[in-house]
């Protein structure tokens, strides 16, 4: 063993540290998960490089992870027989935050300024290995690269600011931890202790886990089993092991396997909640690629964007073992998957639609925006994505949601569009001027459906997508409405009443029943030269108001405005 040399860990590394070293925080077991997780990650890494013919060190080593305890001198060790590091690797990897969720977390710590808060966090992210400073006031790394012949070094630190580096001799390939444990977390040296928090939290790791000299978890690929010798039990514990949320459940599940075009099993499932809903910003993708069961991608780019939410595994065997990571996402094959997949997304959505309505309320409450994200980005499946998407509507009792097809099939013969508004809650949309073109079942009236809209995104959506099953799709703010003149009535309320027409924002004008044809001319021309001269295009008298005098309309800063206000609000 050489002469150790000491380095200061990154300023960021140091925060974190900090909060982790000072959390009061009750889940301290998820050092566990996390310490297993790397050395998964190691395993795979190793494997993968053995299936792509790459030399490695010890090749007949057995792929497993190993956890011993010493009560006596209360540690904890947990070793593996992966890809190890070399001295370079453990200064990048250990010395400073690359796991991005730690970067979220110690952005998010500093922003509430408050340790508790830091301390909640720590079990949403999972701060990776740092984590084990939650019960470590000394943790020591062996570790030696699998490339043949690379030495081995040992790391250590008490988590304060500093880390020592020194050669390594006598190692085998893989890494080592110690954990020295702090005198509260004196716990985590009894085999006991370990072993269940093994089970209950790492149970579908994808190699041995011996505790004590005894494996504990059952390796499992659900996903390449039938489903039908899967357990409920077993689909809830691999959700759980896959999103590291131990007291949630799916909201839906989709798990199959198809033959042709190409050989796919995959185990989809909607989480509870939106985690993009918690601020934390854009969440990264939630499916890992396999291809016989050795991964090739974690949270892989192998569904569409908009599908985020998604979480769960793909694997195919027509993906070879060596494709490049950089290359894939181009591939032709890859593009195959990933139509296959969204197809079979799409179609299981719309089943869920028709066959659980409350269910799939809840899922759309919570995810909605992905697919309208996805009406707008992903212009191949535009239509069947917009047929998942739910809303209010003046022809329904509030609370009640309707589909696009649903609001056609109510659609009396002759309307040709779908009309919206946007609004931000059903009271605004009900008492906008706007609505009052299509109410009233009565004399004067026209009796037309409105959807209602309460995003701020909704303008964007209903926009992008332009027309649905050949209707085009017309905000209610539009000048142009295409409906057909109001039900006849008594003579009084067969007056004419005025728009501002104008594609820049504007105001406009007035008049009353009473006013005569010249006298309607007269006020337009008095409204668009003088009283709001330059700020409309054209003042014109309708049929669409029965109570308001005016209305401004086609006024398309009006949702540019909105857009903006939500787009600022992201930005903060
Ligand atoms: P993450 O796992 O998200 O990358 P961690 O903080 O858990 O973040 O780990 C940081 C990095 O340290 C890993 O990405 C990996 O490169 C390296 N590492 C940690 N544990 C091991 C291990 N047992 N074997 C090899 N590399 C490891
Ligand atoms: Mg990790």
């Amino acid at each position: 063993t050489g002469p150790a040399e000491n380095h200061v860990f990154q300023t960021e590394t140091r925060q974190l540290l900090d909060i982790v070293a000072h959390a009061l925080y009750t889940d301290r077991h998820i050092f566990v998960r996390e310490l297993i997780s790397n050395s998964s990650d190691a395993l795979e890494k190793l494997r993968h490089m053995q299936t792509t013919g790459e030399p490695v060190e010890d090749p007949d080593r057995p792929l497993e992870i190993s956890i011993s305890t010493d009560e006596e001198a209360g540690t904890v060790t947990i070793s593996d027989s992966g890809v190890g590091m070399s001295r370079e690797e453990l200064m990048e990897n250990i010395g400073t935050i690359a796991h991005s969720g730690s970067k979220a977390f110690v952005k998010q710590a500093r922003e509430a300024g408050s340790k508790d808060v830091g301390a909640n966090l720590i079990g949403q992210f999972g701060v990776g290995f740092y984590s084990a400073f939650m019960v470590a006031e000394e943790i020591t790394v062996y570790s030696k690269s699998a490339r043949p012949d690379a030495p081995g070094h040992v790391w250590r630190s008490k988590g304060e600011g500093e880390y020592s580096l020194a050669r390594a001799d006598g190692l085998k390939r893989g890494t080592t931890i110690v954990l020295k444990l702090r005198s509260n977390a004196k716990d985590f040296s009894r085999t006991k202790t370990v072993e269940d928090v093994v089970k209950r939290h790492s149970n579908f790791v994808g190699f041995p886990i011996l505790v004590g000299g005894e494996q504990v978890n059952t390796v499992g690929a659900i996903w390449a089993e039938p489903k039908h010798l899967v357990t409920e039990e077993q689909y809830l514990g691999f959700f759980r092991f896959k999103t590291g949320q131990q007291y949630s459940s799916p909201l839906m599940r989709l798990h199959f396997a198809a033959d042709a075009p190409l050989e796919l099993r995959a185990l989809f499932f909607v989480p509870e909640l939106n985690e993009e809903g918690f601020g934390l910003g854009r969440a990264k993708p939630g499916v890992d690629l396999y291809s016989r069961k050795v991964l090739i991608e974690a949270e892989s780019g192998v569904m569409p964007e908009w599908l985020r939410f998604l979480k769960g595994v793909v694997d195919s065997e027509d993906i070879p073992l060596n494709i490049s990571r950089e290359s894939m996402q181009d591939t032709a094959l890859m593009l195959r998957i990933k139509s296959v997949l969204t197809r079979r997304v799409l179609r299981f959505l719309e089943s869920e639609l028709r066959r659980d309505r409350a269910l799939y309320s809840k899922f759309f409450a919570e995810f909605g925006t992905y697919l309208k994200e996805g009406v707008c980005s992903d212009a191949p499946y535009q239509p069947d994505i917009a047929r998942l998407m739910l809303f209010e509507s003046s022809a329904l009792p509030a609370g009640e949601l309707t589909t696009l097809d649903e609001y056609i099939s109510r659609c009396p013969p002759g309307q040709e569009r779908l009309y919206y508004i946007v609004a931000p809650h059903r009271g605004l949309a009900e008492a906008s001027p706007y609505m009052e073109a299509f109410k009233g079942a009565g004399a004067g009236g026209r009796d037309v459906e409105v959807l209602y809209a309460y995003s701020s995104i909704d303008d964007f959506v209903f926009q992008q997508l332009g027309q649905y099953n050949g209707r085009s799709v017309v905000t209610a703010e539009a000048s142009d409405l295409g409906l057909s003149p109001p039900k006849p009535a008594d003579k009084k309320a067969d007056g004419s009443k005025a728009d501002g027409d104008s594609s820049k924002d504007s105001a406009a004008s007035s008049s009353s029943p009473a006013l005569s044809p010249e006298q309607v001319a007269e006020l337009g021309e008095w409204l668009s030269s003088e009283a709001l001269s330059g700020r409309v295009k054209v003042v014109r008298a309708s049929d669409r108001l029965r109570s308001t005098p005016a209305v401004v309309v086609d006024h398309e800063s009006a949702s540019v405005r909105r857009m903006m206000k939500m787009l600022d609000a992201h930005k903060r």
